[in-house]
């Protein structure tokens, strides 16, 4: 598992055009206020290293604010304060999804919006990037650009903040496919489920692999990086978003024991016999039912 979470991928999920409407999300979460106060109040100024470079740059600029568990550091409150009820929001989604009880949890993570390509080249600069990184999060700190200039922002963000939930709920040995899938299916369903309270028609954006590029499991849930081809990474996201929706849908709560055992770093098959009893017995097994959902666009997973 890499330290830096570099999803150069997600970025381009946000072609897919739907309307945000920040207004309309912030309206929903009444429950999250946004408050602009100095650095000095904020609760928690530990920073990475990469914490440090990002607030080096243009450092008299940077605004600061805070919501129940994260601290956003920002040039304009327009464009963080959207993000801030969206990660509350996908806060709130895992947290309950995943039966995570952290009331009594003190210390925030921060979230780093960048607007302009001029700072966030040099952030990626200073932090020694790969120049296609579109998002970055790393030991418990999330970076992002957002442009203000474009309004259809699809589930980029809530990908993002649901990587950065993740790590600050199991830490940052969950295998790649299951961070990707997961980060995938949750900020999916959580778009669809903003979108349908504000009467938008969503269209279904699982996406199905093509048959011909369905990776074997056995491979899949063993990567360590992203495949070096375009094509495979596409797959690569699909088939762990579709992975990850079918094993939630089979058992839920199996779903989140599988989960904390993976985290855990047990081999996926030890994880799979403790989630599911026997449901699947074996990789073969889970692998003959998944292909099927997995390469069918319009096939429902399995239910509970
Ligand atoms: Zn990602």
């Amino acid at each position: 598992m890499p330290a830096l979470l570099r999803c150069r991928f997600c970025h381009l999920f946000a072609a897919l055009v739907w309307a945000a409407g920040a207004q309309g999300l912030l309206a929903q979460t009444p429950d999250t206020p946004f408050t602009e106060r100095p650095l000095a109040e904020t609760s928690d100024r530990n920073f990475t290293p990469l914490g440090q470079a990002a607030l080096g740059i243009r450092s008299a600029d940077w605004k600061h604010a805070e919501t129940a568990n994260f601290i956003y550091h920002y040039f304009q409150s327009f464009v963080a304060a959207p993000v801030s009820v969206e990660a509350e929001f996908y806060y709130r989604v895992i947290a309950r999804e995943l039966e995570k009880d952290t009331t009594q949890w003190e210390r925030k993570s921060h979230i780093f919006v960048f607007e302009t390509a001029e700072d966030w080249a040099a952030f990626q600069k200073r932090g020694a990037l790969d120049p296609w990184t579109g998002g970055i999060h790393s030991r418990g700190e999330l970076f992002l650009r957002r442009d203000p200039q474009f309004r259809f922002k699809g589930n980029t963000l809530g990908h993002e903040v649901a990587h950065l939930v993740v790590d600050r709920f199991f830490g940052s040995n969950v295998p790649l496919w299951l961070n990707e899938g997961y980060a995938e299916y949750v900020s999916i369903r959580g778009y669809a489920a903003f979108q349908r309270a504000r009467n938008y028609r969503m269209r279904p954006t699982s996406v199905a692999v093509a048959n011909a590029q369905f990776i074997p499991l056995a491979e899949l849930t063993a990567a360590l990086s992203y495949p070096q081809d375009v094509l495979r990474v596409e797959a690569f996201y699909s088939e762990s978003e579709r992975l990850t929706r079918f094993l939630s849908a089979a058992n839920k709560s199996g779903f989140g024991v599988f989960f904390e055992a993976l985290a855990k770093g047990a081999r996926f098959e030890t994880a799979l016999s403790r989630g599911f009893a026997g449901r699947f017995p074996s990789l073969e097994a889970l692998e003959r039912e998944f292909r099927k959902y997995a390469t069918n666009e319009s096939g429902a997973p399995p239910q509970d």
